[in-house]
């Protein structure tokens, strides 16, 4: 039997990182820390409540939800002049993007991101027929700014991505330079909007703004988060985005009817409840991050400056022999990043212990 798959995916495996049962899982970038039991009964009562309802389809504008996401943006980020209306959100902000990607992207139509980034972008572009352009990060994975805005120029992509702290580098992209892109972006005929991936904002250092905080001043700005990351939420599935509410009423047109569930929007509002109590170990993984690099550095490592929950670190001749020596002494990290380079998420102490004695026998 021949199945009339689209060309361009025959043979392609599906993007996913290894799901293995080993004693520290340092490969997706979750936080280590699992919810307090009064955020797990919170939860589970809230979702027992929301079942009484489950004949019904749930709220399909989850209104309450986007109010709730707009307050914690209003706490966490100090930006206090979002409204439900310039809320949205999906199942991760994986789904957020792909949304991003219905309503803004298509044939004929180029996305612009920067290299080495998340490997999702492409997969986005590819399955909603857009044409994805990468331009090269500089070796220290910084933009080159004054190259990305003459790009935006050249290129006259209809979004450009940038996700900040970036993955797999960890970089942060200053608020001049998202300045400069949104300069840049005005100026695309047509229209360009920019698009900020902040999903490991939280992990940003001390007294750093969000890119939300320029969204009054540009409606082609938009902000997405998620609450899989310092959240410690992965497994609920919710990401969202902020943006002028003519972005949010792009997406809305794009999105399959009901597509936050009734389980889903319940787990959401009571972990918002909970933020401080889901967070209270970010702070501590800031400083195990920055021990992390410190004695990567110490042991000759490169690492590349990191704002987020991770260190990419190396060069490595066989990065392979490395990821395999360690995963063989139960540390799961990710061959992830140009060649020669691996990726550690950051776990507890515990795990990092781990990592760091298993490092030095892999290396010895
Ligand atoms: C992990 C990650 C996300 C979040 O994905 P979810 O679908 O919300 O779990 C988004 N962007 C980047 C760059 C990430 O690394």
């Amino acid at each position: 039997m021949t199945l009339p798959i689209r060309p361009e995916l025959a043979g392609l495996e599906p993007y996913g990182a290894p799901q293995l049962d080993v004693t520290a899982r340092l490969n997706v970038n979750e936080n280590p820390y699992a919810p307090p039991d009064a955020v797990v009964d919170a939860i589970a009562a809230a979702v027992r409540k929301a079942a009484e309802g489950l004949n019904r389809y749930p709220d399909r504008d989850f209104l309450l939800l986007r109010g709730d996401l707009a307050a914690y943006l209003a706490a966490e980020s100090h930006v206090d002049f979002l409204e439900p209306r310039n809320i949205w959100a999906a199942n991760g902000s994986n789904e957020v993007m792909l949304h991003l990607h219905q309503a803004f992207g298509g044939p004929g139509r180029k996305v612009l991101s920067f290299a080495p980034t998340y490997s999702m972008y492409p997969e986005y572009a590819r399955d909603t027929l857009t044409d994805f352009v990468t331009l090269p990060r500089r070796a220290d994975f910084t933009l080159d700014i004054d190259a990305a805005t003459a790009a935006i120029r050249d290129v006259a992509p209809v979004m450009v991505i940038v996700a900040s702290p970036n993955n797999p580098t960890g970089t942060a992209l200053p608020l001049v330079h998202v300045e400069a892109l949104l300069a840049a972006a005005a100026d695309v005929p047509g229209g360009c909007l920019v698009v900020i991936d902040e999903a490991y904002a939280e992990f940003r250092r001390r007294g750093v703004p969000s890119a939300a905080s320029l969204i009054p001043a540009h409606p082609h700005l938009a902000v997405s988060r998620t609450m899989s990351k310092a959240f410690a939420l992965a497994g609920g599935r919710l990401g969202y985005l902020a943006a002028h509410e003519e972005v949010i009423d792009a997406l809305r047109v794009v999105r399959l009817p009901y597509h936050l569930s009734a389980v889903t929007q319940a787990t959401a509002r009571a972990a918002l409840a909970h933020h401080r109590d889901l967070q209270a170990q970010v702070d501590e993984i800031r400083a195990e991050r920055d021990d992390t690099v410190a004695w990567l550095r110490d042991q000759g490592y490169t690492v590349a400056d990191t704002d987020a929950n991770f260190a990419l670190f190396g060069p490595f001749e066989d990065r392979e022999r490395v990821f395999q020596g360690l995963l063989a002494r139960g540390v799961l990290i990710r061959v992830t990043g140009p060649e020669g380079w691996l990726r550690v998420s950051i776990g507890t102490p515990q795990e990092m212990a781990l990592f760091r004695s298993a490092l030095l026998e892999v290396t010895a």
